[in-house]
This record gives structure tokens, sequence and C-alpha cells, in this order.
């Protein structure tokens, strides 16, 4: 999960918890003010209307319930009922059925002196009254009609005040957490675009004080060190590579002038040849080398001219079939675009070179009829090269390392290479901001597709 997602669930977390206990506690604490407000009231209720009805001896049965009828403040559903202490209904302010007396509460009510309770929303309260001649149980209940109503509305207005503050709080913090979170984004996106190619960029450092300009800071520090470890190890390839070509040429003219003199017997003759492939086979290594090394360079560091894929594909073969005679190259370009620009490309003319001709070369060694055939497609934006060979093929699990420096794949044993040909096309066309396919079928052949961009 993304940091920013995080913050969001954590914070609106929070705040969720706080709102609610906050909405709850306010809730809570009004539906206590009004339940102890009302029973007040009852209380009130019952002890006058007991009051009346015990110590004021003008006050009969019949005036106390007029009294009560043209009360003001009678409450919805008002009932205050007077009993003696064997639970016999002395005065009731409404008709009410015997079997309606709840004896049980009344024994509870003898016991406690003043008992509250409610049955569905109507409240009751009941005390035991001291009168000035006798002694009571006096029960009154009433339903808290607008108490109950304001509670009601108290609910649903906390009910929505808490979740437009919540949404309100989501989206808030979605666009905090994202905004603060913008500059790590735009450092990603900057480090990703470093590959070894332009490891001489660097990241922006931003206000260079917070916590993200550090870490930019920080790792443009890495990327000097990394830059001048890489130039460190490209140009000690390069050099050696490039000390070792001259002794390299002086052996292989030396041993060819041997060879030619006649004057060596057949077996040392034999020897000498054999000295002469594997000292060629060297030559093309430290070539190899070399090639990686300037293929290893920022592009801005290498010559670029406009070049035709046709023709440079051409030369190739040229070359290859002229230093290996059972070579067999076949050029099967069927529809040439009508813009001449789609089939040229912006490149180093060397390095293109030596990208193909590795996996032409390849299609043609690792085949044993020794043939590759090579075609062409235009797409909008990019130029396709797919070579193709019946050759061992790639067992499936070698394929994911093939691109890796020095990797042979383990059919390929008895085959002379030094495994740094795919390597090195690979860096050339990832150079030209093109991509490299390869697809194979141990015993069947393989196929790999370069896609270059066109003018
Ligand atoms: P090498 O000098 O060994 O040919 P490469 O880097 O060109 O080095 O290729 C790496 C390995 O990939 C080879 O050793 C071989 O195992 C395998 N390979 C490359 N191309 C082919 C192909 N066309 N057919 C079969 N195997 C191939």
């Amino acid at each position: 999960m993304k940091i920013g997602t995080k913050i969001t669930l954590k914070f609106n977390f929070i705040v969720s918890v706080i709102l609610i206990s906050f909405a709850a506690s306010v809730y809570f604490s009004f539906s206590n003010y009004r339940e102890e407000e009302f029973y007040t009231r009852l209380k009130e209720e019952a002890e006058n209307t007991a009051k009346l009805y015990s110590d004021v001896e003008e006050v009969t049965y019949d005036v106390l319930k007029k009294i009560d009828k043209i009360s003001e403040n009678i409450l919805t559903d008002e009932k205050v009922l007077i009993y003696d202490l064997n639970n016999k209904l002395l005065y009731s302010n409404q008709e009410i059925d015997v079997d309606e007396i709840d004896h049980a509460k009344l024994t509870e009510l003898k016991i406690e002196k003043e008992i509250r309770y409610k049955i569905g929303e109507v409240e009751y309260f009941g005390t035991f009254f001291i009168g000035k001649f006798d002694n009571f149980l006096v029960v009154s209940s009433a339903l808290d009609e607008f108490g109950l109503s304001k509670l009601k509305f108290l609910k649903y207005t906390l009910i929505i005040g808490v979740l437009i503050a919540l949404t309100i709080s989501s989206f808030l913090s979605f666009f905090f957490s994202k905004q603060s979170l913008n500059p790590i984004s735009d450092v990603i996106k900057q480090v990703d675009g470093i590959t070894i190619s332009n490891l001489n960029h660097r990241v922006n450092e931003g206000n260079g004080t917070d916590e993200i300009a550090q870490l930019a800071i920080k790792f443009n520090k890495m990327l000097e060190r990394l830059e001048a470890a890489f130039e460190m190890q490209r140009s000690f390839v390069s050099n050696a590579s490039h000390e070792l070509r001259t002794p390299l040429t002086a052996i292989t003219g030396q041993i060819e002038v041997a060879i030619m003199g006649g004057n060596v017997n057949n077996e040392a003759q034999q020897l000498l040849n054999s000295i002469l492939d594997d000292i060629k086979e060297l030559n093309k290594l430290s070539n190899g080398l070399l090639d990686l090394a300037h293929a290893n360079l920022d592009i801005s560091e290498v010559t670029l001219s406009l070049i035709r894929i046709d023709e440079i594909i051409g030369a190739i073969q040229a070359e290859l079939v002229k230093r290996n005679k059972d070579y067999k190259i076949e050029i099967n370009f069927l529809d040439y675009p009508d813009d001449e620009n789609w089939i040229t490309v912006h490149a180093s003319d060397q390095l293109i070179k030596a990208a193909i001709s590795n996996v032409i070369e390849n299609a043609c060694k690792y085949s044993k009829d020794h043939i590759a055939s090579i075609s062409l497609e235009f797409g909008k934006k990019n130029i396709f090269i797919t070579i193709q060979d019946s050759g061992i093929g790639i067992p499936a699990d070698n394929l994911v390392h093939i691109f890796e420096p020095f990797y042979r794949a383990d059919n390929a044993r008895g085959i002379k290479g030094h495994g740094i040909g795919l390597t090195l096309t690979q860096r050339i066309i990832q150079l030209h901001n093109g991509k490299i396919h390869i697809e194979s079928i141990v015993g069947k052949g393989t196929t790999v597709q370069l896609q270059l961009p066109h003018l």
C-alpha cells in the first residue's frame, strides 16, 4: 500500500474515532439530562398530587381530578396513581383497569422508597409518600414527547454532521497527503529515469532543507560515487582491450608470416593455424569489450549519423559471408516504406553494426544449416528487424540470463563464443532508445527482434 493511502486511512480512522466519540458523548449526556429533567417533573407531579390528596382536607377525589384536568403543565399520557400500603388504588387521574396494577413494582417501591423505570417509551416514577395523616405509594408516568423528539433530532443532526465532517476530512487528508508526498513522487520519477547511460543526471534537490531534499542530496552523492566507479570500470575495460589490440595484431601478423613462409613442417603448421584461430577469437573478444565500453557511454558522447538499416544489413551480410564461407544470410524485405525516413535511424554507425551483426552471426553460428533469415517491418515510430534461425535454440531457464555479460547457454558449450555479444547488442539497442526481444525453443530455433526508432 502506498504511503499516501496509508496516511489518509490512518488520519481518517483517528478523525472518525474522535468525531464518533464526541457525537456519542454529546448524545448520551443530552439523553441523561433529558431523563433526569423528566423524572424531576414526574416526581413533582407525583408529590404535588399526593400532597393535595392526603394533606389538604378540602380537596376531595373529584376536586383533585378537576384540578388535574385544568392543569396547564399536563404531560403526554400523564398518569398519577395513589395506592395505600396494601396496593389498593385510592386515586387515579385517568381510568385504569385493576389488571394494570403492577404489584411487583409496588412491593419494590415499599422497600426502595423511590423507583424509576420505563415500559416502552413511557417513563415511571414511584415514591413512598409520607403524608400528615397517612403514608401512600404514588406512581406517576408520562411520555416525554418533546424531550424524545429533541433527542431524535439531535441524533440525526449528529449522524449527518459526523458523516459530512468525515467526507470533508477524507478529501482534505487525501489532498494534503498527496500534496506533501508530491516531492517524493517527483524524486521517484526522476530516479526512474536514471539508467547506466545517463548516470550524470541528478535529481532535483528542492529547497535543500527538508527531509525529502536531504534524501535527494544523499541520492545525488551516491550517484556521483556510482558514476565515478562506473567510469573507472568502463575506462579500465576500454584501456585494457585497447592495449591488447596491438600485441594481438602483431602476433597474428607474425604467425601468418610464419605459415606463409613455408619453413615449418605440417605438424607445426597445424599448431600455428590453431593458435591463429585462438588469437582471432581473443581479438574478437577484445574488440567486443571495447565496443561494450563504448556502448556504456551516454548517447550524447557517441557520434551519431543517419543510417539506412537495409544498407547496414547488406554490409553485415557481405562481411559475415566473407569471413565464414558456410554462412547463409537470407534477406527478405518484402515491402519498402514509401517514406525513406522510415528505414533510416539516427544512430552510431559502428555500434548499430556491431549490435545487428552479433545477432545475425549467432543465428548462423548456433544452427547446423548456418542460415539466418532477416526480415524488416515498419511501424509509425519504429523499425522492427527480425532475425530467425532453425538452430539449437536456448533452454527456457537459460533465456532469462542471456543478456548477462559472459553468460552462455548450457547447450552452447561446444561452439566458440564469449557471451558478451548479446549484452553488447542489448546495451547498444537501449542506448538508441530501442528494445530487444528474444524467443527460442530448444531444437527448433531462435527469433530475435530488434526495435529501433526511425526518423
Ligand atoms: P556468444 O559469444 O557465446 O555467442 P552471445 O552473448 O552472443 O555470446 O550469446 C550468449 C549466449 O546466448 C550464447 O552463448 C548462446 O548460448 C545463446 N544464443 C545466442 N543466440 C543464439 C541463437 N541464435 N541460437 C541459440 N543460442 C543462442
